[in-house]
């Protein structure tokens, strides 16, 4: 049987002032799909959206990855000073796959920039700069200020009820931190299941949702050594996935 299909969403990098950009995703990313037994699938910023819609159908479960700030004008305020990049050829692709994916039950697992992709796709908001709007003394930028992905910079606690406290087999880990916007207003049918002690919002899960989670951290450079408890994650997400595409061929064989 065919391993799922994970699609992966891209950014659009510049290698160097000459080349026209890359479409691409850091390897982390390709690497935990394809240990927990998936099949990656990169999907690049670069089309309309009916060419989005036939790339959708044919993943078994979405991952979206982290990366640039969220045109603001997205979720109805104006940019703030500190806002940092923006990728609106981003936000084209990665927020139908995120309302596709929540309205299809299609498993879904968003990081970073990701979950806040998700939360501004059903309807919710972001403080466009922690430091600024934000009355805090966790540095969540700690991890991109020392320029390490594998620091366990601060903890979180997880909702004892959340599918990810499950899977993470814990309420209290220590996760990397790399960002500088945060989940304000939260989007409808998400639900918080994991805060820094600050309240950041650094999980969330959809409800009545096969597999839809969110989380601020970036796992993706935890598994290989810092916390391996995250495999367990990127496992659930290909197994829902792999249900999924398991029913959709009980479907044809009908
Ligand atoms: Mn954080």
């Amino acid at each position: 049987m065919m391993r799922p299909r994970i699609g992966i969403t891209c950014k659009l990098a510049i290698d160097a002032a000459w080349c026209p950009a890359v479409a691409g995703v850091r390897k982390g990313y390709v690497e935990a799909i394809v240990a927990a037994g998936g099949t990656p699938l990169l999907i690049p910023p670069l089309i309309d959206e009916a060419t989005l819609r036939q790339i959708y159908e044919l993943m078994d479960g979405i991952l979206l990855s982290g990366g640039e700030d969220i045109d603001p004008a997205r979720y109805g305020e104006a940019p703030h000073p500190k806002l940092g990049a923006v990728a609106p050829l981003r936000d084209a692709v990665e927020l139908p796959l995120a309302r596709w994916a929540v309205a299809d039950g299609k498993p879904l697992l968003a990081i970073c920039r990701g979950m806040q992709v998700l939360n501004v796709a059903l309807g919710g908001s972001l403080y466009q700069d922690i430091n600024s709007q934000y009355t805090t003394t966790i540095d969540h930028e700690a991890g991109s200020i020392q320029q390490c992905w594998e620091n366990l910079d601060h903890p979180i606690s997880l909702d004892p009820d959340s599918r990810l406290a499950e899977l993470l087999g814990a309420t209290e880990l220590k996760v990397n931190s790399l960002h500088h916007q945060a989940l304000k207003h939260i989007g409808h049918s998400l639900k918080v299941v994991g805060r820094a002690p600050d309240g950041i919002v650094e999980a969330v899960e959809v409800t009545g949702h096969p597999f839809g989670i969110g989380v601020q951290c970036h796992p993706e450079q935890l598994w290989q050594q810092a916390d391996p408890r995250w495999r367990q994650a990127f496992a659930a997400f290909v197994k829902a996935a792999d249900t999924r595409s398991y029913l959709q061929d009980l479907a044809v064989l009908h």
